[in-house]
């Protein structure tokens, strides 16, 4: 069991969540999204954490002409705006998602300009979630036609384990 904090101000962030051993495929086609809201479900369920082991998220770079890299595709892949079509994530490794409802006090912050989808953050414009004390430590991505995700920054973040995962 592990819970997480702000490296800034050291704010508890999560209640004590369990490691999943992998991130889930996430599950975003129509018949499972929200009827009101239209989002997907959250790739990982309420009570757990995973952590991404690929790049995720901004910055975008593009790739060499022989990198093949496939980056996160399929079901998890980022809905890009259109400026950074052919770009692959840059991001940063290990970042820990959760349900974006296990951190309630971070708030979703400035305008996203072109990174904002028809009706939430598509989570490639970097960081957009605050702590109370204004250190961006998260990257939510929760627009109806991507995946439902929120990004714990692996630096800006900080993990105390509970008890021995097995
Ligand atoms: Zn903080
Ligand atoms: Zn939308």
């Amino acid at each position: 069991m592990t819970l997480f904090y702000c490296s800034k101000c050291g704010a508890e962030l999560t209640r004590d969540l369990r490691k999943l051993p992998e991130v889930p495929d996430a599950r975003v086609a129509w018949p499972d999204r929200d009827a009101r809201t239209r989002l997907a479900p959250s790739t990982v369920p309420k009570g757990y954490y995973a952590v991404d082991p690929e790049p995720w998220g901004a910055p975008f770079s593009r790739p060499p002409a022989r990198d093949t890299r496939p980056g996160v595709r399929g079901n998890r892949a980022l809905l890009m705006p259109s400026e950074l079509d052919g770009t692959v994530s840059a991001g940063p490794k290990n970042s820990v998602i959760v349900h974006p409802t296990e951190v309630p006090s971070l708030r979703l912050t400035g305008a996203l300009g072109v990174h904002r989808g028809c009706c939430g953050p598509l989570g490639t414009g970097g960081r957009n979630m605050a702590c109370a004390c204004g250190t961006l430590v998260a990257t939510l991505a929760a627009d109806c036609l991507g995946p439902h995700e929120l990004h714990l920054d692996p630096v800006r973040v900080y993990a105390y384990v509970t008890e021995p995962t097995a």
